[in-house]
C-alpha cells in the first residue's frame, strides 16, 4: 500500500534520477572552497535569484541563522512575524546564538506583516532602545503567497527606514509558480533569500542563501562557526541543481492537487477550509481537536498520514498525485460517514508547521 503522507512536503524521497545525478557529481572538499558541484550549486541559484553570491547550508534553519548574523550584531533587532519560522520554529536561534532581539509582530489573515504597525516598531535612535537593522518576512506564510505589490511598499519602507530585507523563502518557488512570475522578481524586493531544496524541490537535504558577495562571506564565517561546513556535500548539491532544472515547473501540479483536496474536503461537514488560504501546496482546515485525532488514528492504517490539531494543514508535494487525492479525501468522507468522528477522541494541538 502506498502511504499518502499529507504532514509536509519534507517527507518527499529522491526520485531515481536525482540519485543518479548524485551519483554522478564530481566532488571536492567543500571547506577548502573546492567541491565543483556546491560551487555550481551556489553559483546557479545566485543566478536564478539575480544574486551576486550563494552559499549552500544543510538546512533552512542554518540559512535563516547565517542570514540573520550576518545583517545584525549582538545588541540590533530585526522584526518578524509572530509565527514566523525565523521567530517561533527555529529554536529562538537569532536571540540564543546570534544576542540578536527579534521583534515580532502579528501577521495579517493574508500572511503579511501590516507596514504600519513595522515602522511604529521601529526603535527611533537612543541608548534605551536596540538598533532595528532587519525586517524579515516569509513567503509562502502558511500556503499564502504575499502580493507582489506588497512586497514593493514593503522594501520602500524598508529603504526610507535603512533596514536591510531578508526573505525566508523556504518555499519561494511556489510563490513564483503561484504568481507566474519569476523567482528572481521576488527575490529583487530583498538583500538576502534563503530557499529550501528540501521541500516541494524534493531534495533529502539542503537549503541555500544567495546575496551580495560580501554578505555570502559574512554568512559563510557564520556558516562554519554553526557547523555547516561540510567536506564532499557535491553529492547534495547535485541534488539541488538537478531539483532546480526539473522539480520547479511542476510545482503547478502540487497546487492544483492541493486545489483539488480543498474543494473536495469543503463538502465536509467537520472540516472547515480556509479557502482564502488555499493559494500553494497547503491546505488548512479547522477542526475539532478531537475528532481530527480520530480521523488521523483512523487514517493511519489505510495508509494516509496527517498532523491532528485544531488549525491542520495538508500538503502536496512530489510523491503525491491526483488519484492519491482522491483516495485521501475519499477515506476522510467515508471517515465522516461511518462516523468514527462521533467516536470519543483525545484532543492534540500540536502546532507543528514546517
Ligand atoms: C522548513 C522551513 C524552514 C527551514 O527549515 P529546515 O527544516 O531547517 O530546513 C524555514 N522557513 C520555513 C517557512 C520553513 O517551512
Amino acid at each position: 500500500m502506498k502511504i499518502i503522507d499529507l504532514r509536509s512536503d519534507t517527507v518527499t524521497r529522491p526520485t531515481a534520477a536525482m540519485l543518479d545525478a548524485m551519483l554522478a557529481a564530481p566532488t571536492g572538499d567543500d571547506v577548502y572552497g573546492e567541491d565543483p558541484t556546491v560551487n555550481e550549486l551556489e553559483t546557479r541559484a545566485a543566478a536564478l535569484l539575480g544574486k551576486e553570491a550563494g552559499l549552500f547550508t544543510p538546512s533552512g534553519t542554518q540559512a535563516n541563522l547565517a542570514a540573520l548574523m550576518s545583517h545584525c550584531g549582538r545588541g540590533d533587532e530585526y522584526i518578524v512575524g509572530q509565527h514566523a519560522h525565523t521567530y517561533k520554529y527555529e529554536g529562538g536561534g537569532a536571540a540564543v546564538l546570534g544576542s540578536i532581539q527579534p521583534q515580532p509582530l502579528d501577521f495579517e489573515e493574508d500572511g503579511t506583516l501590516p507596514l504600519a504597525k513595522v515602522v511604529a516598531a521601529i526603535k527611533p535612535d537612543n541608548y534605551h532602545f536596540a538598533v532595528t537593522r532587519l525586517l524579515c518576512l516569509e513567503n509562502t506564510q502558511w500556503g499564502r503567497v504575499l502580493p507582489m505589490a506588497y512586497l514593493e511598499e514593503a522594501r520602500a519602507v524598508a529603504d526610507r527606514h535603512g533596514l536591510a530585507m531578508h526573505l525566508d523563502g523556504a518555499r519561494l518557488f511556489n510563490a513564483a509558480v503561484a504568481l507566474g512570475v519569476s523567482a528572481r522578481r521576488i527575490a529583487d524586493h530583498f538583500d538576502s533569500v534563503s530557499v529550501c531544496l528540501s521541500k516541494g524541490l524534493g531534495t533529502p537535504v539542503g537549503s541555500v542563501l544567495v546575496g551580495t558577495r560580501e554578505f555570502i562571506t559574512a554568512a559563510r564565517r557564520w556558516r562554519k562557526l554553526l557547523g555547516g561546513g561540510m567536506r564532499q556535500a557535491g553529492i547534495l548539491a547535485a541534488a539541488g541543481i538537478h531539483a532546480l532544472d526539473h522539480h520547479v515547473a511542476r510545482l503547478a501540479e502540487d497546487h492544483r492537487n492541493a486545489a483539488a483536496l480543498g474543494e473536495a474536503l469543503g463538502e465536509l461537514p467537520g472540516m472547515a477550509v480556509k479557502t482564502e488560504w488555499l493559494q500553494s501546496n497547503m491546505v488548512f482546515v479547522e477542526m475539532d481537536a478531537d475528532v481530527s485525532t480520530a480521523m488521523a488514528d483512523w487514517l493511519k492504517p489505510h495508509g494516509v498520514l496527517i498532523h491532528p490539531g485544531t488549525l491542520v494543514r495538508l500538503v502536496t508535494h512530489l510523491d503525491i498525485d491526483a488519484k492519491d487525492i482522491e483516495r485521501a479525501a475519499g477515506l476522510m468522507a467515508q471517515f465522516f460517514s461511518d462516523g468514527h468522528h462521533l467516536k470519543d477522541g483525545q484532543g492534540k494541538t500540536p502546532d507543528y508547521f514546517h
